[in-house]
């Protein structure tokens, strides 16, 4: 089957990446501490995820 070589000019997937690491730089605020944390990682500020405590932060130690 003959494919098209490309469905966007260079320049336009070039300006659609840039956009898009622009766009989703993988950080989300914390809803728990409010803080910038790795989206869909334990936040390691507090220790949350998804509103559950997944890692135990000892706050007393610091
Ligand atoms: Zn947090």
């Amino acid at each position: 089957m003959a494919n098209p070589k490309r469905k966007w000019s260079k320049a336009r997937t070039s300006r659609h990446r840039s956009l898009w690491k622009l766009s989703v730089p993988g950080l989300v605020e914390c809803p728990q501490c409010h803080m910038k944390m790795l989206r869909h990682k334990v936040c390691k500020t507090c220790g949350y995820l998804d509103g559950k405590e997944i890692v135990k932060i000892d706050v007393t130690a610091s």
